[in-house]
């Protein structure tokens, strides 16, 4: 059995003394300050001179810009979260070089939050007890779960969210075995009336309390919406609304950490259609927000998961019209409207009658099997 070194990432709620969220916040400002400021060189540079900036050059910027007696502050915070915030922006301009995201935005300023990366030589990890550069005590965390035994953090992530809530997220190496190989394949259809339809037949609705989850955030909506903007009831107010938020957000990533283990122990290839996530996004509704979201995260598990257990995760051409063509017989309907729940194919051809998201998800796998056999039409895995 092959064995391969994935890196798992490890969330614990941390606990900053009042010196150290002190200290992280100010790490918080800085880090979004040099990200920003990073975008805007590159930009101008492009927009007004062609010319590219890369990512050693807005290092040399960094160095420059510490220099500065107005931004002598950012000497105060640890130089490592800085570095590691122009790492994430050359990362997004690399995503939209190649045609895959947007370009990079501006970070925006919410009080108190943020996140700071830290590599191996910004932090000790020594006897379960985590120090970040610049602070002199250990950061108290709530191991909620044990690390794999004799393991050691090769990055370090501590984040606060728009509730409150402290975080912090250790990257940790370990060997996985494989699973064994089997002969299963599976398609997945994206959906609103079911979050994902399988080539099965299965329907994967909605979680049963996300329902009760969406009602507590248009009452907390509201309840804000009555509040003076500025005042001390609307900050309480917000942070309410934040915590509803992080609630679904939670659950929603426990469910689908179940569902895409499930499918990738079950199966060898999955198919999935490479959907226009940027042009789903302009429906506005909250559940068409959350499903939207759920479809970005749910390709992203798939992907390091089909890596880590070495299976095979097949994106299909977005522009394959998966709704419109008959599973049984390949014909290919003129329309199909979009409040059509079922699948009727043609009497001059088999006249197949399937549920509209099944029949869709029976054709993802077709097109995913035929493009993992010819190597072909599909676009490289994301690493
Ligand atoms: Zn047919």
């Amino acid at each position: 059995m092959a064995i391969t070194a994935r890196h798992r990432a490890y969330r614990f709620r941390c606990y900053p003394t009042l010196e150290q969220a002190r200290q992280l916040v100010q790490t918080f400002g800085c880090v979004r300050l040099v990200y920003n400021m990073a975008l805007d060189a590159r930009a101008k540079a492009w927009y007004r001179r062609q010319e590219r900036v890369n990512y050693v050059q807005t290092s040399a910027l960094l160095t420059k810009w510490k220099r500065r007696n107005d931004l002598a502050f950012l000497n105060e915070v640890s130089s490592v979260p800085l570095q590691q915030a122009l790492r994430h922006l050359q990362h997004a301009y690399a995503g939209f070089f190649e045609k895959r995201t947007d370009y990079p935005h501006f970070k925006r300023k919410r009080v108190g939050t943020g996140s700071a990366e830290y590599t191996k030589s910004a932090f000790t990890f020594r006897a379960g007890e985590l120090r970040l550069a610049k602070q002199a005590d250990p950061l108290r965390i709530r191991w909620s779960r044990p690390l794999p035994h004799g393991s050691e953090p090769t990055m370090v992530t501590v984040s606060r969210d728009a509730s409150g809530r402290w975080f912090v997220s250790m990257l940790i190496e370990e060997d996985i075995p494989t699973l064994p190989e089997r002969g299963e394949a599976v398609g997945v259809d994206a959906g609103l009336s079911a979050l994902f339809t399988l080539s099965t037949g299965e329907r994967i609705v909605n979680p049963r309390h996300e329902r009760g989850d969406r009602a507590r955030i248009r009452q907390r909506q509201q309840a804000l919406s009555r509040k003076r903007k500025g005042s001390n009831n609307y900050h309480k107010a917000q942070i309410r609304l934040a915590r509803a938020h992080a609630r679904v957000a939670d659950r929603r990533r426990d469910f689908l950490h179940k569902l895409t283990t499930r499918l990738v122990r079950e199966n060898q290839v999955i198919a999935v259609e490479d959907l226009n996530v940027r042009g789903m996004l302009s429906n506005h509704t909250l559940a068409r927000a959350i499903a939207d979201a759920s479809w970005s995260t749910f390709r992203r598990m798939l992907e390091y998961k089909a890596e880590w257990y070495g299976r095979d995760l097949v994106v299909v051409d977005r522009f394959m019209p998966s709704s419109k063509i008959c599973s049984a017989c390949g014909t290919i309907k003129r329309t199909m409207p979009l409040n059509a729940r079922t699948f009727t194919c043609s009497d001059k051809a088999c006249g197949h009658v399937e549920d509209r998201d099944a029949n869709a998800a029976k054709n993802i796998l077709a097109a995913g099997l035929a493009v993992a056999a010819c190597g072909d039409g599909v676009r490289p895995k994301r690493s």
